[in-house]
């Protein structure tokens, strides 16, 4: 039975959703300071939407936390979910013109470190192919087996 995630991946990506938190959280209390409600008798009215530097301040501060959030998750799935290694080595199969005959376009990439690789479907059809870990648990040693097995021939 092999491990889909191993802790090391799952800590990976909480450490990064935590500093996400934290670099929103310590910018939207800037924001607060930087542009304080005005005094008098609008002091409690709601700043968002009647305030144009505000609400621009806010504005950005979401697209940011969005995009932030985004490169989070495209960086975590192009990462081992062994030893959460970048994934390397991207190579494209498939034939374009004949997806029935030639197999459908995919990219894989490899662990360096041997612990698996990662297909992305190229075409995405309505068949709803989507990405696939494949991992080798044990594929550096299979290799040193397959030598030492050679060597001794
Ligand atoms: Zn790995």
């Amino acid at each position: 039975m092999s491990v889909r995630f191993s802790a090391r991946y799952i800590v990976l990506i909480v450490l990064k959703l935590l500093g996400l938190a934290g670099i929103m959280a310590a910018s939207l209390w800037a924001i607060n300071v930087l542009l304080p409600p005005p005094p008098g008798l609008l002091h409690d009215w709601p700043r968002l939407g009647s305030s144009l530097p505000y609400t621009l301040g806010i504005g950005l501060w979401f697209l940011a936390g969005y995009g932030l959030l985004r490169f989070i998750i495209w960086d975590q799935r192009f990462r081992c979910r062994i030893c959460c290694s970048r994934l390397r080595m991207p190579l494209t199969e498939g034939v374009y013109s004949s997806v029935w005959l030639g197999g459908a376009p995919y990219t894989e990439f490899v662990c360096t470190w041997g612990h698996g690789k990662l297909f992305i479907p190229d075409v995405h059809l309505a068949s709803g192919r989507k990405a696939m870990w494949v991992g080798y648990n044990s594929l550096w040693d299979n290799l040193m087996k397959a030598e030492s097995e050679a060597v001794e021939k």
